[in-house]
């Protein structure tokens, strides 16, 4: 990791310096790209966008409507408030959209189209002004699906650029990409640390860093199901874990058996393969208890019951990034179709944040005000013993020529 950390650190140092010079030379040197803007031009987008198959531009169009009516129903749930806590005193609070919004789409092994449904709609739906989105090109070539589910969802910037040096430029700003005030999306362990670092600078959505499964399953589940389920997270990446917590072993026996037939002849063995040989997990248990205390430990991004009564996994685990019920479901939907939001808090950060979700946009602010002026004078006296506590005098003042004024005392300091 600290490998990671230290080039990290460079590039974000040498983009802080050098702008756009800087970008594109770690452009170049990472990606071996280097075109003449990294910026998209609306003729170039519309051209990109018609030449994608109509299919997938439906497909683009009906998951984003999925994951549009999710965002809106969690835009709904959130009420400003504002309460009365004594007479002529008044508490709200109001939630403000983030004016410009950074959405890293993945792209450096898969054009991960569906990330740009994530970031950018679930901005929109907040409220977002202003979405500069980030891609790499995927080995040299622009991603035609990517661009059209940018575009679709929204976004006002599209350039195609990725890794470090893109949520640096995002985050520090340089002459062609202008400075944002947030950046999501998912990312390898390069984007994850730079969030990391500029955190701070720039706010970030969460760590959504390599993909994790884990799978709690009883003997009721079908052992082929969940050998597929597993090794379709394991593909994302070499580093990617996949956990099979089970209360039986002969479902655990046979699970084993498919992965190692399925694997050879998986398009995408040279990801699954490492990372189910290296992350690979499984664990027999003796109770379903047990499985869900054991599987709150890894507090894993995607947690899959496949369980005779997966609902009650609602009230039985407390860390997870998300939850799929049952063989009905499965985490592939929800990364890709359902609506649901697929960045998701990776390596424990379950244990302290949910995924990334139209709250994520929005900034909970408070306001206050007092009309009565019997209310301010006794709310001053208390302020004034209370920072008095503190020994700030200043603050006591504040409070001291309020309760003066509205007994109708001269003020002094
Ligand atoms: P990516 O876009 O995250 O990274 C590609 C970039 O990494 C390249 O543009 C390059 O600039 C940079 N890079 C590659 N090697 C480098 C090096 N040696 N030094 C410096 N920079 C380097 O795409 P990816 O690599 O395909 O990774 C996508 C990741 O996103 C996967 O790990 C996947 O599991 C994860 N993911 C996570 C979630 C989530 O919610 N947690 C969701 C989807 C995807």
């Amino acid at each position: 990791m600290s490998q990671v950390s230290d080039v990290v650190q460079e590039v974000i140092e040498d983009v802080r310096a050098n702008g756009d010079d800087a970008v594109r030379r770690y452009s170049q040197k990472f990606d071996n790209w280097s075109p003449e803007s990294f910026r998209l031009s609306a003729a170039e987008i519309e051209k990109i966008v018609a030449s994608v198959p109509p299919t997938v531009i439906d497909d683009i169009k009906t998951v984003q409507a999925n994951v549009r009516r999710f965002a809106q129903a969690q835009r709904d749930s959130m009420h400003d408030i504002e309460v009365q806590t004594q007479p002529g005193v008044f508490l709200g609070q109001k939630h403000l959209p983030i004016v410009a919004s950074g959405a890293y789409v993945p792209g450096g092994r898969y054009p991960l189209t569906a990330s740009a449904h994530m970031t950018v709609v679930t901005a929109k739906v907040a409220g977002v002004e202003r979405v500069t989105a980030c891609t790499p090109p995927l080995r040299g070539e622009i991603p035609p699906a990517t661009v059209a589910a940018l575009h679709l969802a929204g976004a006002d910037e599209i350039h195609l650029l990725g890794g470090v040096q893109a949520v640096a430029a995002m985050a520090l700003g340089t002459a062609s990409i202008a400075r944002v005030d947030l950046i999501a999306g998912p990312g390898n362990a390069y984007v994850a640390e730079a969030k990391r670092q500029l955190f701070g600078t720039v706010g970030i959505d969460l760590f959504a860093g390599p993909t994790e499964i884990l799978i709690v399953a009883d003997d009721a589940a079908d052992p082929f199901i969940v050998a597929v389920d597993l090794l379709s997270q394991a593909e994302h990446g070499p580093d990617s874990p996949a956990v099979l917590i089970t209360t039986s072993s002969a479902l655990a026996e046979k699970v084993v058996e498919h992965i190692e037939a399925i694997l050879p002849g998986m398009p995408t063995n040279d990801m699954a393969g490492p990372a189910w040989r290296d992350h690979g997990e499984v664990h027999v248990v003796g109770t379903l208890d047990e499985a869900y205390t054991r599987a709150d430990t890894f507090a894993s991004e995607h947690v899959q019951i496949l369980t005779r009564n997966p609902r009650e996994a609602l009230e039985r685990m407390r860390h997870y990034g998300a939850l799929f019920l049952g063989e009905g479901t499965c985490v592939s939907y929800g990364d890709k179709a359902i609506g649901t939001n697929h960045v998701l808090p990776t390596r424990g950060a379950a244990r302290y944040t949910g995924g990334l979700w139209v709250g994520k946009y929005l900034r909970t602010v408070t306001y206050q005000e007092v009309t009565s002026p019997a209310a301010s004078a006794e709310l001053g006296e208390l302020c004034g013993r209370a920072a008095r506590v503190e020994l700030f005098e200043g603050h006591a003042r504040s409070g001291d020529v309020r309760a003066a004024k509205y007994a109708g005392a001269p003020l002094s300091w």
